[in-house]
């Protein structure tokens, strides 16, 4: 191969090359888009609709997370009309308690750790039993 067949060949790279970059798809519309290199939308309204989209995907995840805080802090204080009370684990979790989805935890200081649902905590005991405190405070138990 000589060197002139060799540049051409690096011109016909580089125009694909360029052509591949210049291929940028709308993230709306998935038209292609032309202009700007950073331009990522066709027009505002293809921008606005996408952001909207996102904004609506992420809400749905934070409204069905704060409904199974709510029904946790409900189940919980079912069981605890007193403001303290011990139960049995699967009766709570037979009545629906996620114990995976807490707003905060508070560790004593003999190092037990109560998870809360707003206002309502439960601590894990030795046996098969919870304990659930209400604690409108926050700090102590
Ligand atoms: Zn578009």
């Amino acid at each position: 191969m000589d060197t002139g067949n060799s540049i051409v060949i690096s011109i016909i790279l580089l125009s694909l090359k360029k052509n591949v970059m210049e291929d940028r798809l709308c993230l709306e519309c998935q038209q292609p888009l032309s202009g700007r290199a950073d331009k990522k939308f066709c027009d505002d309204q293809c921008r606005s609709s996408y952001n909207n989209r996102l904004n609506a995907d992420s809400s749905k995840v934070v409204r069905s997370i704060n409904a199974i805080l709510r029904r946790n802090k409900q189940i919980l204080s079912d069981y605890c009309p007193e403001g303290k009370s011990k139960i049995k684990k699967e009766k709570l979790i037979s009545k629906g308690l996620d114990s995976q989805y807490h707003t905060h935890t508070y560790t004593t200081k003999e190092g037990s750790v109560y998870r809360f649902c707003y206002d309502y905590g439960w601590l894990q005991l030795d046996n098969d039993y919870i304990l659930i405190v209400r604690n409108d405070s926050q700090t102590k138990i």
